[in-house]
């Protein structure tokens, strides 16, 4: 089944309402230092596609409850560099179309600006993850995903065309992204719902880390060593993830945006997806 119900890798902090998940690419080449999916799909950066996705995928559809959403992608982003010649993403949404799916599309790229036409057509919200505004240390974090410039300028178009749209701030990194919290957050005023995490390392993202931000990783860390162990990830200490937790709640809720956390034990109102978005 290429339609699955959303495990959130048995996180325990998770508080995501039901949902299906369809990753229409395996593995996403935007190549983020900071990405999980390493740890569980070999060879994570080079991205393949399905075998018989779009057949399969509409026999799946035939039986798909419509109740629920479907969450374009969890292990992968929906618009990896080679959707911009490929167009399978864009063929699944015209599936979906077909069939009246719900949809909450979420994606570290601006192609999906190409499917506005289709989207606008079909019941769904769209998110953009933006970790900085800072284009050289998005350029470090994500080398090959199109700059959060791009990202911000294709949700103002979905948010014009009358779409629901909201924004991750994920990871936020203490002492680098963090530093850049508000003006990422006022490049992002214009959305609906924002939702938040800190920085979890597992031991391969710390790994690529290291490798990438030595020095800064040697201030970083420490921090880490003192903090929780978590289903497998490494988090900050509960007290310092808070503090920003709180500080990140309070200046969203001032701008009129309702506030998400992910994976934290912290609140969330009305969901920390933006499912609550999807008409
Ligand atoms: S966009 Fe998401 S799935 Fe793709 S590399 Fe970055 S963190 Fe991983």
């Amino acid at each position: 089944m290429y339609i699955r119900p959303f495990d959130p890798w048995k996180a325990k902090l998770c508080t995501c309402p039901f949902k299906y998940t369809l990753n229409v690419y395996t593995g996403c080449d935007h190549a983020c230092v900071y990405c999980y999916i390493t740890s569980y799909i070999p060879n994570a950066f080079r991205v393949r596609t399905k075998d018989n996705l779009l057949p399969k995928l509409e026999r799946e559809l035939r039986k798909f409850d419509k109740r629920y959403i479907i969450a374009l992608s969890y292990s992968s982003d929906p618009y990896p560099t080679v959707e911009r010649k490929l167009g399978i993403t864009r063929k699944v949404l015209e599936l979906f179309r077909g069939y009246g799916v719900r949809c909450l599309l979420l994606t570290k790229s601006d192609v999906f600006e190409r499917d506005l036409d289709i989207l606008s057509e079909l019941k769904c919200a769209i998110g953009i993850t933006v970790t900085t505004v800072d284009e050289r240390k998005a350029k470090l974090l994500e080398p090959n995903a199109p700059s959060p410039k791009a990202r911000i300028r294709a949700l103002k178009k979905a948010n014009e065309a009358g779409i629901p749209v909201y924004a991750r701030i994920d990871p936020i990194i203490p002492f680098y992204t963090w530093e850049d919290f508000d003006e990422t957050l006022d490049a992002l005023g214009f959305v609906s719902h924002i939702t938040v995490s800190t920085l979890k390392l597992r031991p391969d993202s710390k790994r690529r880390m290291f490798a990438k931000f030595p020095e800064f990783m040697g201030k970083l860390w420490p921090l880490y060593e003192r903090g929780e162990r978590i289903g497998g990830y490494y988090y900050l200490p509960r007290k310092f993830r808070l503090k920003i937790l709180e500080e990140a709640e309070e200046k969203i809720l001032k701008k009129g945006i309702t506030f998400g956390s992910c994976r934290e034990g912290y609140r969330s109102f009305p969901t920390c997806d933006g499912s609550h978005l999807v008409p």
